[in-house]
Order: structure tokens, then C-alpha cells, then sequence
């Protein structure tokens, strides 16, 4: 019974050897029929050496064929040899063909199996002959093929270290045979030789089936590597498409819009084309942004993006360069029709109402146009004119286009020369303070002087400050032009009698630097005049850019004592929420209503309601640009107290204004 069943562990351990036996001569055999890329990989190397064995097979077989021709029958000596050649001459010609066609990777595996077939096949029919040959010639025909079918072996195990299944295979076809023939010679020499031969040919195969799974591992490795290669790439594609993609748009943002433009520019040039590029701002959309808020503001630009993003097409391109501002480039525009019919399309698109809000509300753009190469010839030069056409059209009519004219290019130079001279100014020499009365209609009194800068420049003679001063402001030199200026008017100031006071114009962009800020305080606070008699002139514009800001700059100034007044009032935004919020203590109201106040009933009507407006609110106002009586009057019968205007007085020089003063107390009712 004991017996029977060691006889069965016997029997199954030797069934579980075979078997383990067949999977790794299995394994061995295998093609990498799930992996096609591993396939065509392995196609690939055996194409580089399979050409090199039936190269040395084509030598072996014609020098044994040689050297046997006489002594084997003709049919091994002559026929099977030729039919060898022939073949393995075809099979040569079709993997040298092979290598420079590209196999498709579904078909690699298809490939290896064939090359499989055939290289065994043909090499099992090579080592085959050449051992039936052992029987003819003498000693050297015989050491002759030991050595010749040895070296096609090692040859055979080189050439096939890419398709391992093959080498064994005739490892096992021929190289067997070879070694019980050669081990069971009855000459020792044989004997010994053959041992030799057939050790290095094990030792051979042992190392390429080693290679053979280096060669899978590197060939996995290396497509790994090509895999995280290509998602790096796809990662890094992802990449600079968002670094040049506007978020909120889903437009080109600025700095893809200015490598668009130096490609573009340099098309144009060369093929002798011409090429527009505008910028483009949302009329009014700080006010937007102001009274609606940074969120309203954002999906108005969102929806206005996805509207623009319609006209892109064939030579248009569109993006955000920044808040409201979008650039354009017309590529082979012609000339000036391309852009109107644009700047038609724009407004055309723009028609519909956007979300403003909680509200829906039109909205328009402004377009500024410069055409190359008659506006310019760089990128900059282009970008420059199209913004500088673009300011002038918001200053003249807003919702327009302009295109970037010769006058422009005239107006530019003037500038430049004018900025030139102003940056090299001495503004404590150059610069002074013209005044100019406001007084109390009723009361016929002088009840303050605003101080109006002059530039005396020595090259180019009287500047107006409408030349200047949006100029320091651009060139970043309104804070020490406006420091100049305050301290020379308070120096004026101080010989006014008490009643009178002092009106001071601040630009925005007085409020952007807190030294400045704190430079102003301090010539209020040691000028010797009392802050009350000081009266700040702020326009509505001045405020929208950073609303709090500013807000917290006017109420350092009022927390000295002085006052805070809304210039150029009915211009802006004439936002009642500006006023209540800011704390005002004056509203002036613009000139441009006071030209026809007599005459149009819309103006007289502005006039009238502002008036009253600052009669509720206890504000006092000033109506600015009165120049005929018969506006006076008319403003009188509307209610205004204070006026200012060349009717009254032109701006004067400070040595003239006590002589101004006392001539109108001459004149005063209580006086006579
Ligand atoms: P503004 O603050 O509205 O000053 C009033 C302007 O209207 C002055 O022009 C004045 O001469 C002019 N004006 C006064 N009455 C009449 C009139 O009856 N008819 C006409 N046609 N004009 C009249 P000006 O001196 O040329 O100043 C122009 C602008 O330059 C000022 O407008 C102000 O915005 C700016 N500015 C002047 N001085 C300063 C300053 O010291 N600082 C700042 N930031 N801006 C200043
Ligand atoms: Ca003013
Ligand atoms: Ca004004």
C-alpha cells in the first residue's frame, strides 16, 4: 500500500516537472501576441541583424558546397545546396527590402511568427545538409563543417537575440544533432572538440536568453520613458495654452496677442501686405465696475469676450490684453473699408443688451486704429499709435473709431517736444499760479480765488495747463508739479483778507502716492493758513479708479479742516451716490451747461436741478464758465449763489489779486 503510494508522489512529481517543463519551454517559445508595440519593437532590431545571418548562412552554405561538390552525390553536393542558396539569396533580399518599409505594429507579430517559420526552417535545412555531409571527404572536409556549422549556430544565436524562440528553437533542430554526432565520434580529438564547440554554444544561448529579457525590459522601459515623454508634452501644451489663454474670456490674452502681432508684422512685411491693429476699451466701464461691483464687472467682460469671440475668423484675431481693453490685428486689411466694416461688426455685436448687474444695459466700445506700415513699422510703434488713437477718440466722442492719422502723428511730435521741455523744467522757477475770483452774485463779494497753474517755459513760452497737466500726470511728474504748486498758492493766499479763500485743483493721480499724500498735509499744516480757508477741487473722475482710496484721501484732508469740492460737475458720471457717499462740502457745476443756460431749457433745467440738489443737501455750489451777463441772470433766476467766469474776472496773477479784491468791494451794494 506504502509502496503504491510513493509509486503515485513519484508519478506526480514527475508530472508536475513536466509540466513546469512545458510552461517554461512555453513561456520561451511565446511572441508578444498581447503587446504589439514589444512586437514591432523586437521586428525592428531583428530587421537590423537577420540580413547579417543569411548573409554568413549564404557564405557557409556556398563554401560547403565548394569544397563538397565532388566528393557528395550530386544531389547533396549540388542540388539541395543551390536550392539552399536560392532561397536563402530571396529571403536576404525581402528582409533588406523589409527594413526600410515601416511595418504597421498589428501586423509585427504576424511578421515575427513568419520569420520564425522560415529562419528555422531554412536554418534546420542548412545544419541538416551540412551534417549529411560528414560522411564524404576527408578529415579537413570534416573539421570544415564542425567548424562551419558551429559558427552559423553562434552566428544564428547573435542575429537572434530579438526573437529568442527561434534561436532555441535551432538551438534544439540542428544544434542537438550537431553535438550527439560530434560527442559520439570515435576520435578523441573529435570528441574533445565537439565538447568544446558545443559548451560555447550553450554558454551562448544561456546568455542570449539573459539579453533576450534585458531586451524585453528595456524595450518596456524605453516605451514608458515615450509614455510619460509624450504626457510631459501633452502637460506642457496644456500648459502654455493656459499661460496665453485669458480665464474669463476664454480670449488670447496680452502676451499671446503680442507674439500674434510679431508674427503678423512679419507676414505683412513680407509679403508687402498691409496690417491694422486696434485697441479697443468698453466705454464707461469703470463706472460699471464702481457702482456695480468687481463680480458685475467680470460678467459683463465674460459676456462681451463671447461675443467678440464670434468675429473671430480668417485674418481676425482677438484678444483681452487687460480690464476692458481688447487688441485686434486685421491681417491683409485693406486699408481703411477692412476696419470700418469691423468697427461695424463690433457695434453690431454689441448691440444686444448685456447683464449689467441686476439690470440689462447697452454698452459700447471705443476703437483706436493704427494701420501698418503707414502708422508704423514696429510692434510698439503700432501698439503706441492704435492706444494714442483710441485716447483721442475717447476724448472726443466716445463709441467711435478712430484711425491713427498724419494729424495724430503731428500732434504726437508736438507732445513729445512738449514733454521733453517739461521734464527738463525748473518747476519752481517755470511754474506759477494764476487766480481766478468766485463770488457771491448776491452779495457781489469775492468769496475765494482758485488757483489755476501756468507754465512759463523759456522754449516754448506759455503752456496751457489743459497741454501740461494731463502730460505730468502721463510722465508721472503731477506730484512734484502739484507740491510746486500748492505751496505757491498758499504763499499767495496768506495776504488775502480773512473772508476770501483758496480753491486747489488735485489730480488722480495726486491720491496714487501716500508720500505725496503726506508732502500736501504737510504744506496745508505749516502754511500759516487756516485749513478752513482751503478748498480741494476733485473731479468725479479722480474717484472711480480705486473709489475707497481716494475716499480715505479726502477724508485725511477734511480731518485738517479743509474743504472737499466736485469740479466739472454734470460731466462725468454725476453719480448721486458719489455725492452722498464722499462728503462734500461744493458741487461746481460745469461749463458746458452754462453756454446755453439761457437759451436750451434742457441745460437751464440741469442747472436748476443740480442747484436744488445742493439746496437739500446743504451743499454750496458754484456754476463755472459764466461769461455774458445774460447767463448770469439766468442762473441767478435758477437759484445759483456763486459764480465764476470770465464775466467776472479772467485768471490773474497773484500780484492782481488784491487789487481785484478791492475793486469789487468798491463796487459792493453795502459799499455805495
Ligand atoms: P478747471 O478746474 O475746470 O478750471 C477752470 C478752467 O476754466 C480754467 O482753465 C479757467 O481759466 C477756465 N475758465 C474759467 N472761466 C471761464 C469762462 O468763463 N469761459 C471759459 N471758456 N473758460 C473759463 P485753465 O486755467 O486753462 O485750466 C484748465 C484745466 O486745467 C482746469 O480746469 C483743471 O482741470 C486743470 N488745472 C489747472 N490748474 C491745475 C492745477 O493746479 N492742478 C490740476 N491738477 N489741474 C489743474
Ligand atoms: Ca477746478
Ligand atoms: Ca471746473
Amino acid at each position: 500500500m506504502s509502496r503504491f503510494f510513493s509509486r503515485g508522489r513519484e508519478t506526480m512529481r514527475k508530472l508536475l516537472w513536466a509540466s513546469r517543463f512545458m510552461h517554461w519551454l512555453r513561456d520561451l517559445m511565446a511572441l508578444p501576441e498581447d503587446d504589439p508595440a514589444l512586437a514591432a519593437t523586437q521586428l525592428a532590431a531583428l530587421s537590423q541583424y537577420v540580413p547579417a545571418f543569411y548573409l554568413v548562412l549564404i557564405f557557409n552554405l556556398t563554401s560547403l558546397a565548394i569544397t563538397h561538390m565532388r566528393v557528395a552525390p550530386p544531389l547533396l553536393g549540388r542540388a539541395i545546396p543551390l536550392l539552399l542558396l536560392i532561397t536563402a539569396t530571396i529571403r536576404l533580399a525581402l528582409w533588406l527590402h523589409r527594413r526600410r518599409h515601416l511595418t504597421p505594429r498589428e501586423d509585427a507579430v504576424r511578421k515575427l511568427r513568419a520569420a520564425r517559420r522560415s529562419g528555422v526552417v531554412l536554418g534546420s535545412c542548412a545544419g541538416g545538409w551540412a551534417l549529411l555531409l560528414l560522411p564524404y571527404g576527408d578529415v579537413y572536409q570534416r573539421l570544415q563543417v564542425e567548424i562551419t556549422v558551429a559558427l552559423t549556430l553562434l552566428t544564428c544565436f547573435i542575429c537572434l537575440i530579438s526573437l529568442r524562440s527561434a534561436a532555441i528553437l535551432l538551438g534544439l533542430i540542428v544544434g542537438v544533432p550537431y553535438a550527439l554526432v560530434f560527442l559520439s565520434a570515435p576520435q578523441t580529438p573529435v570528441r574533445l572538440s565537439g565538447a568544446g564547440t558545443v559548451l560555447v554554444l550553450f554558454v551562448t544561448l544561456q546568455m542570449l536568453l539573459r539579453n533576450a529579457a534585458d531586451f524585453v525590459a528595456l524595450s518596456h522601459s524605453e516605451r514608458e520613458l515615450q509614455r510619460r515623454q509624450r504626457e510631459t508634452q501633452l502637460l506642457s501644451d496644456e500648459n502654455s495654452r493656459l499661460a496665453y489663454l485669458d480665464s474669463l474670456t476664454g480670449l488670447p490674452n496680452r502676451r499671446r496677442f503680442f507674439a500674434e502681432l510679431e508674427q503678423a508684422l512679419s507676414d505683412a512685411a513680407q509679403g508687402g501686405r498691409c496690417l491694422a491693429v486696434a485697441l479697443m476699451d468698453l466705454d464707461r466701464f469703470k463706472g460699471i465696475n464702481d457702482m456695480h461691483g468687481h463680480a458685475a464687472g467680470d460678467r459683463l467682460l465674460s459676456q462681451v469676450g463671447a461675443r467678440l469671440r464670434r468675429l473671430v475668423g480668417e485674418g481676425i484675431f482677438i484678444a483681452r490684453l487687460g480690464g476692458d481693453e481688447f487688441g485686434v490685428i486685421l491681417r491683409d486689411c485693406q486699408g481703411g473699408a477692412a476696419v470700418r466694416q469691423f468697427a461695424a461688426d463690433v457695434r453690431h455685436v454689441l448691440e444686444a443688451p448685456c447683464i449689467v448687474g441686476d439690470r440689462l444695459a447697452t454698452i459700447s466700445s471705443s476703437l483706436g486704429v493704427a494701420i501698418y506700415p503707414d502708422a508704423g513699422g514696429t510692434a510698439e510703434e503700432l501698439f503706441e499709435r492704435a492706444d494714442y488713437a483710441l485716447y483721442h477718440g475717447k476724448q472726443t466722442e466716445k463709441g467711435g473709431m478712430v484711425l491713427f492719422s498724419r494729424e495724430h502723428e503731428t500732434r504726437i511730435r508736438a507732445e513729445a517736444r512738449l514733454e521733453q521741455a517739461f521734464r527738463h523744467s525748473d518747476m519752481e522757477s517755470e511754474l506759477w499760479v494764476a487766480f481766478q475770483p468766485i463770488v457771491d452774485v448776491a452779495q457781489r463779494k469775492v468769496v475765494a480765488f482758485e488757483a489755476l497753474a501756468r507754465w512759463q517755459s523759456p522754449e516754448l513760452g506759455l503752456v496751457s495747463p489743459g497741454l501740461f497737466v494731463p502730460l505730468a500726470e502721463r510722465s508721472q511728474l503731477v506730484c512734484p508739479m502739484t507740491a510746486v504748486l500748492l505751496q505757491k498758492a498758499l504763499a499767495a493766499a496768506r495776504e488775502w483778507p480773512e473772508h476770501v479763500s483758496l480753491n486747489f485743483n488735485l489730480s488722480p493721480y495726486n491720491f496714487t502716492s501716500v508720500e505725496t499724500m503726506s508732502r500736501l498735509r504737510t504744506l496745508v499744516t505749516g502754511s500759516g493758513l487756516a485749513p478752513s480757508r482751503i478748498e480741494f477741487e476733485v473731479t468725479e473722475s479722480a474717484l472711480l479708479d480705486d473709489f475707497e482710496h481716494a475716499q480715505s484721501c479726502l477724508r485725511e484732508l477734511r480731518a485738517l479742516g479743509a474743504r472737499i469740492a466736485l469740479d466739472d460737475f454734470g460731466t462725468g458720471f454725476s453719480s448721486l451716490s458719489h455725492v452722498s457717499r464722499l462728503q462734500l462740502d461744493k458741487i461746481k457745476i460745469d461749463r458746458s451747461f452754462v453756454i446755453d443756460v439761457h437759451s436750451s431749457a434742457t441745460s437751464a433745467n440741469i442747472v436748476k436741478t443740480i442747484i436744488s440738489l445742493c439746496d437739500n443737501l446743504r451743499l454750496d455750489c458754484v456754476v463755472e464758465g459764466v461769461e455774458t451777463l445774460e447767463q448770469l441772470h439766468t442762473i441767478a433766476a435758477l437759484g445759483g449763489h456763486f459764480i465764476q467766469g470770465f464775466l467776472i474776472s479772467r485768471p490773474v496773477p497773484a500780484e492782481a489779486v488784491a487789487g481785484l479784491i478791492a475793486g469789487f468791494e468798491a463796487a459792493a451794494p453795502h459799499a455805495a
